[in-house]
């Protein structure tokens, strides 16, 4: 630097577009109840397991509960009140605004804002969880991959902001009433399964191995199925598609969060009620949604284009694929 040349500021760097800042206690609690309670439920599986085994009785009832979870986080959260990729009725928006809620992953509201700035930047900055942040070597993505997969609950300092992601589902009294109701649907999460393993098992022995199985590890094993979507999803896999980001798919991320693991069409067209849409991608979610539609409870349904599909695919030498 030559002494006529000033020296140069270095500006802040502005926050990201529609966040807010995030308490340190309540980025606390986002440690203990999305990445500390998690993996103890899980590590506690084992042993449990290992000692005196999973009954039939639990194994059904975490089957179920995994079931709903899921099904509430795919059709309900994320492609109904998220994307908007069909409509329905006001009982069949409150029952998958609940079962989405039964998944523990907050508030349908908030679930929707953050899924939205991933879309809007998925992969470059702004994007709340993407697993290449920290570049694309050996170290800096696994460091990434933990980061998309729970890390970003905590570190991140800033919260989507659902006033500017989600106007219109705060505007919507169902979703504020679902949003006011969380607390009770976390709890009804636990409890639920607990007295039904209570009840069929008539005896306070069933109500608490059903409130472990099927609550406890039923939540965490819901939590790190989601969560590979983002980490496993974004990073291995195969690209059929052109789109901006680095989204894929992966076969046995899709069987376990029932379609959503297709994520490379889903990023092509986020709005499209399906996401398997080639040969050989089973998409359960999709094809309940069928069911909806079949029995009058979902209209609008955003099916795919066999033309878009068709036209957005890539050459078989194309290097974007894999
Ligand atoms: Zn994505
Ligand atoms: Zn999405």
């Amino acid at each position: 630097m030559t002494a006529e040349t000033p020296p140069r500021e270095t500006a802040p760097t502005p926050p990201p577009r529609g966040t807010l800042p995030v308490t340190a206690a309540r980025r606390g609690a986002y440690l203990v109840t999305l990445v500390v309670l998690p993996f103890a439920a899980l590590a506690a599986a084992v042993p449990v397991c290992w000692g005196r085994g999973l009954g039939a009785r639990d194994a059904v009832l975490a089957a179920v509960m995994y079931a709903v979870s899921i099904f509430g986080i795919t059709i309900g959260y994320h492609r109904l009140f998220t994307h908007r990729s069909f409509k329905c009725g006001r009982p069949l928006r409150a029952a998958l605004a609940v079962a989405g809620g039964l998944a523990l992953e907050g508030p349908v509201s908030l679930w929707a804002a953050e899924h939205r700035r991933h879309h809007k930047y998925a992969d470059r900055p702004g994007d709340p969880h993407s697993p290449w942040r920290y570049g694309d070597g050996g170290a800096a993505l696994l460091r990434g991959l933990l980061h998309a997969q729970v890390g970003w609950f905590f570190t991140a300092g800033r919260r989507s902001d659902r006033r500017h992601w989600a106007p219109d589902l705060l505007a919507d009294p169902d979703v504020r009433r679902a949003d006011a109701c969380y607390p009770l649907t976390a709890a009804a999460s636990f409890l639920l399964p607990a007295a039904a393993g209570g009840l069929w098992a008539g005896s306070w022995a069933g109500f608490w191995t059903a409130l472990f199985w099927a609550g406890a590890v039923r939540y965490a094993v819901v939590h790190h199925v989601t969560w590979s979507v983002n980490s496993i999803a974004h990073t291995f896999g195969d690209r059929h598609f052109a789109t901006r980001d680095r989204s894929s798919d992966v076969r046995w991320v899709a069987y376990l969060t029932f379609g959503e693991g297709w994520h490379n069409w889903h990023h092509a067209e986020p709005t499209c009620a399906r996401h398997g849409v080639l040969p050989g991608q089973p998409d359960p979610s999709a094809r309940l949604i069928g069911l909806f539609e079949r029995f009058g409870w979902a209209h609008d349904v955003r099916w795919p284009d066999p033309g878009r599909v068709e036209a957005a695919l890539l050459a078989p030498d194309d290097p974007r694929g894999g």
